[in-house]
């Protein structure tokens, strides 16, 4: 499959004679957007020529610029006179531009182009993929990027997955852009404390057994599998993913992508796979009855296997994968451990101040008043009045021993699971987040909000 990246600073240079004013990648910057184009569709787009030139360095123009101001997605909408471009940021759609409708074919067709996907299909939705560098970034949007803020003349790279969809004015784009870095962040810089860190790399260093991690959308877990695989990374592992969609496009990964319409499924991958010698199975998610007993299968033959499944927490894994129908032996048996996680904003470090919060928000995880000094953040312009900045993630690791082992096998309640897990070192997500609570990372409300 041929993959077209957008032109780097450099290439642009060297091939391109207009427009005068190259635009240059820097923060903070308010272009005014003129796009030389006249005319109306074509179907046979080149990238290569001049105009093409002009509509690709307006897209990167563009994306640089939603990175900049830190969106999470770019909306390419047309309007019945016009189109749009909206960028998300901190979860609120923001007009970043109006252009004239007769332009939009012509980008639409780029965009098209660019991230590999039919250009003469326009009745059917279809997703593709763009992979940006860019030299300069200042972006607050993914997870941690705070501490991961990069430096100038760095070059850093993005993922931007393209969903294109049918609307009676013609087809809408909806970009989601995925800091790369963001998806090679380690087990600590994702807030994972010392005792968990040692029980997980416990976990991992066995040769085979399943790891699971688990919470509701949007808590993080994707970013957690990127990170367990990053410490199984060795030239002598080969790690082979099942992912729908790829979010991170990793080199030192081999990475599968599900296309359930053309028939190749999860199910169907899992089948296939194993002759493909993995040590290290990564699955994006575990949704069927099949999936789950085939990777649990395939973790007793001595794989590592890596996956996601959505509960609420380490206990509530057990029962979902039950629920699926896979057996308890094979389960007690494949199962080494499971992670429960949530995303919390951090407290901005440039405004944080003591303060007292509601005794009954405290007495949520476990703490008093006496337990302070409590810190919140005030808002300042670091954190564009927030308060927060920056996310971490709140972590509860279960191992599943001897013990836990025999007590899934003996049908015994969730609840007797988590109690003897807890005694024997398990921090549940409210013990974790009163530690960060009490270490002035996250703010009380903030952690009510999500746990
Ligand atoms: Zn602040």
């Amino acid at each position: 499959m041929q993959r077209y990246s957008i032109p780097t600073q450099a290439q642009e240079e060297e091939h391109l004679v207009a427009p005068q004013q190259t635009p240059v990648i820097s923060p903070k910057t308010s272009r005014k957007i003129t796009l030389p184009l006249e005319g109306g569709a074509s179907d046979t787009w080149n990238v290569a020529d001049d105009a093409g030139q002009y509509v690709t360095l307006f897209i990167r123009d563009t994306l640089n610029e939603a990175i900049t101001q830190g969106a999470s997605d770019v909306h390419f909408e047309p309007r019945s006179d016009c189109f749009l471009i909206r960028f998300r940021i901190d979860g609120v759609l923001t007009e970043y531009a109006r252009l004239p409708f007769v332009q939009y074919q012509k980008i639409l067709n780029t965009i098209k182009v660019l991230s590999d996907v039919d250009i003469s299909e326009h009745a059917l939705p279809q997703d593709g993929h763009i992979e940006l560098s860019v030299q300069q970034v200042v972006s607050e949007s993914t997870f941690s990027a705070e501490e991961n803020a990069p430096s100038q003349d760095q070059t850093h790279f993005f993922d931007i997955r393209v969903s294109t969809f049918p609307s009676v004015n013609g087809e809408v784009i909806v970009m989601r852009i995925l800091n790369r870095s963001g998806a090679l962040l380690s087990l600590e810089e994702l807030g994972m404390d010392d005792a968990s860190l040692a029980v997980m790399r416990d976990i991992l260093s066995l040769s085979y057994g399943m790891m699971l991690i688990t919470g509701p959308t949007g808590s993080g877990k994707t970013t957690t599998l990127y990170a367990l695989l990053r410490e199984l990374k060795s030239e002598e592992r080969n790690i082979i993913t099942l992912e729908d969609p790829i979010e991170f496009h990793l080199d030192w990964l081999r990475q599968c992508e599900i296309r359930e319409q053309r028939g190749f499924t999860f199910e169907r991958a899992m089948a296939s796979v194993l002759r493909q010698d993995p040590d290290v199975l990564m699955l994006g998610e575990i949704r069927g009855a099949e999936t789950a007993e085939q990777a649990m299968r395939s973790a007793l033959v001595g794989r590592i296997v890596c996956s996601t499944i959505h509960a609420n927490t380490a206990v509530g894994a057990i029962a979902r994968l039950v629920d699926l129908g896979v057996s308890r032996s094979i389960l007690a048996h494949a199962l080494h451990g499971i992670i429960a996680q949530r995303l919390v904003r951090k407290t901005c470090d440039q405004c944080k101040e003591t303060y007292t919060p509601e005794p009954t928000n405290l007495a949520h995880f476990g703490l008093t008043p006496e337990h302070g000094p409590f810190y919140r953040g005030k808002g300042c312009s670091a954190c564009s009045n927030t308060g927060h900045k920056g996310r971490i993630g709140i972590f509860s690791v279960m191992p599943v021993d001897a013990t836990i082992q025999s007590m899934i096998f003996d049908q015994k309640p969730l609840a007797e699971i988590q109690d003897v897990a807890i005694q024997r070192g398990m921090k549940t997500l409210k013990m974790d987040a009163a530690v960060k609570i009490r270490a002035g990372l996250v703010s009380v409300e903030e952690a009510v909000r999500v746990l």
